[in-house]
């Protein structure tokens, strides 16, 4: 087993960072009348005259109660996508430090090593879309920061087995990121009742998928207090705009609607995989724990062609690896996916 010490997995320069600090975190307010005259603000009201709050301590108050941590356990980002950024640029020295990435998955870990000039370093999953734990232990070496574990994987939609991610918890001594951007489609449990048991974990959600909110980019962080001091260090000061914070509190609000529409996407779900069975040219259909299905067909760019000329728009895999001739259905609604199938039945 190592060690996991944080103070050495920060970069340098983050270490004595002095944080811009703001009108709205100098001046906290606790509810009583004051006149503000700290931020430059147009004084005239119009809902988003004002800056944000920078901490979000409203919505991170819900989320707190509704996740089962506390809220200084949380950092929210424009998107799940600023928050690996921010990871990035907290733990990983520029052309000195790696991380380590496993595709077949989320194509970001990359782009943002290539952005960040932080080598990625690739391991494969293994053939049924697990983890090569001795291969990825390999690959570490002592300016190895993270690793980015995607649970349930996108493309390939697959739980991530429980003892390898906790063998590399316990036997690497950088990050281990968890990305749950399909979390609350799976009934697998969450890591995030096990952030007390491991310094090195982070888990990442989102509001862009179950929670139907893309549109207003929030990402959600979860990590010892520790790390989440060192992420908001570096975070810019109003990463999360007012309509954001007000928006996706209204939405975590209505419990009800989360469970009903994820709900009925899972039955959809489980309607399209019956009829995905009958299809002849579609060889192999993976086990998925998110709101899409990878399958392995006869040819996916001449499937996916035709399935563009009926109108209907899936993403090809096939460049991936481990995927030749996949494409990737996310689950519509029940009058979508019935053109999806239509589609299918038609172009056999
Ligand atoms: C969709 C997705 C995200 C979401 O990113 P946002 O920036 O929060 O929209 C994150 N990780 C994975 C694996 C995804 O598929």
């Amino acid at each position: 087993m190592s060690e996991f010490n944080l103070n050495n997995s920060i970069r340098e320069n983050i270490k004595g960072l002095q944080p811009y600090s703001s009108a709205r975190d100098e001046y906290v307010s606790d509810g009583t009348e004051m006149v503000f005259l700290d931020a430059n603000e147009n004084p005239f009201e119009n809902g988003v005259n004002r800056y944000p709050d920078p901490q979000q301590r409203n919505l991170k108050a819900v989320l707190a109660e509704q996740k089962g941590v506390n809220a200084n356990n949380i950092l929210l980002g424009n998107g799940s996508d600023e928050v690996l950024d921010l990871i990035f640029r907290a733990f990983c020295e520029p052309k000195v430090d790696n991380i380590i990435s496993l595709p077949p998955t989320y194509g970001m870990y990359k782009v943002l090593s290539g952005i960040n000039a932080v080598e990625n370093r690739e391991v494969l999953l293994t053939k049924d879309f697990q983890l090569d734990t001795k291969g990825i232990l390999n690959a570490v070496d002592g300016n190895s920061k993270v690793i980015f574990i995607c649970s349930p994987n996108n493309p390939t939609g697959n739980t991530i087995n429980e003892s390898d991610i906790l063998y590399l918890l316990n036997n690497f001594d950088g990050l281990v990121v968890i990305d749950e951007a399909y979390i609350d489609f799976s009934d697998k449990d969450s890591w995030l009742k096990r952030l007390d048991g491991f310094p090195n974990l982070i888990v990442t959600q989102t509001l862009s998928k179950a929670y139907g909110l893309a549109g207003i980019r929030l990402g959600l962080c979860f990590a010892s207090s520790q790390i989440i001091a060192v992420l908001n260090t570096i975070k810019p000061p109003y990463n999360v705009n007012e309509l954001t914070q007000k928006r996706a509190l209204e939405q975590v609000l209505k419990t009800g609607v989360l469970q009903m529409e994820v709900g009925q996407i899972l039955v959809e779900k489980e309607c399209l995989l019956k009829v995905l069975h009958e299809v002849s040219y579609i060889k192999t259909i993976y086990p998925s724990d998110a709101n899409f299905i990878l399958v392995e067909v006869d040819d996916a760019n001449k499937r996916y062609n035709q399935l563009l000329k009926k109108g209907v728009v899936v993403r090809n895999r096939t460049t991936q690896p481990l995927c030749a001739n996949t494409l990737r259905f996310t689950i519509g609604t029940k009058i979508e996916n019935e053109k999806l199938i239509t589609a299918l039945k038609e172009i056999a």
